[in-house]
């Protein structure tokens, strides 16, 4: 069996390293490692990081039932984290870190289809605050910022989670974004699956139902909303499963729906 310092020099070794900053591009930047395919670590969480999965293999190979637990929630106090009901999630795609006009256009485009079809399926509000995309720095007036980083290898976004601190909430687009290979993946597909961790939820590959194809991960702090679904958007693509147009499917809009609620075009309002 692995040692968890083995484990943490592999994850060092193999994760994409990138530099993420909110301020003026090159000030302040943080490095994250990416683990799970578009998570960040800070360094100082990789060593529990690793320490809980030696744990998760340890109890699966005594039990292959272990951890059992469609959409995956994040657990807090017993509940389901979520953001607060009513409110409209602003954001701007900061132009000044796009290094042309057409990959920032492209960008805007993506989110714009992307935070409609969340608000189509559950209700969620979005807003494009547009006049914050030109500022020289970033604003702190949007709930987070979309930012163009450079490089990233296999990770083409990177999200974040309700409950991570202000600093830390940003959508990251990397050049993997702007492909036009022809087995990229669609980048409003990207957009719903990075919205979705906005939202809440987990990578759903990670659930023990899933293939062995994944590293075994923490369910520590999840919530199983719906059965397993091994093409929701919230599902990696490997080896003949997930979707690679990352769309809803039926198990994605009844769980967000049973998360946020439903659209309002959906109701008739009494006065
Ligand atoms: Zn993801």
């Amino acid at each position: 069996m692995i040692s968890t310092s083995d484990l943490v020099a592999k994850i060092e070794a193999q994760s994409p390293r990138v530099s993420v900053t909110r301020g003026p591009l090159g000030d302040g930047a943080e490095e994250r490692l990416v683990v799970e395919g578009d998570i960040g670590l800070t360094p100082a969480q990789v060593l529990p990081y690793a320490a809980r999965r030696i744990e998760i293999a340890r109890a699966l190979e005594d039990d292959p039932d272990a951890e059992k637990q469609g959409l995956l929630g994040i657990e807090r106090d017993g509940k389901l984290l979520r953001w607060r009901r009513g409110m409209t999630l602003t954001y701007c795609v900061w132009r000044p870190s796009f290094g042309s006009d057409d990959e920032h256009a492209a960008a805007v485009k993506g989110m714009r289809a992307a935070t409609s079809d969340w608000s189509a399926i559950c209700g969620v509000e979005f807003e494009h605050v547009a006049q914050h995309d030109h500022a020289a720095a970033l604003s702190d007036d949007v709930s987070f910022p979309v930012v163009r980083q450079a490089g990233g290898g296999t990770l083409i976004a990177m999200a974040f989670f309700p409950d991570d601190p202000p600093p830390q909430r940003f959508v990251s687009v990397f050049d993997g974004f702007f492909s036009s290979q022809p087995n990229a993946f669609d980048p409003i597909g990207v957009m719903r699956h990075e919205l979705g961790h906005v939202l809440g939820f987990r990578h759903e590959h990670i659930r023990p139902e899933a293939p062995d194809l994944f590293d075994p991960e923490s369910l520590d702090h999840t919530m199983a909303i719906t059965d397993y679904d091994p093409t929701s958007v919230m599902h990696y693509v490997a080896a003949g499963v997930g979707d690679p147009k990352l769309r809803f499917t039926e198990r994605d809009k009844a769980g967000a729906r049973l998360v946020y609620g439903g659209p309002d075009s959906e109701f008739t309002f009494a006065d």
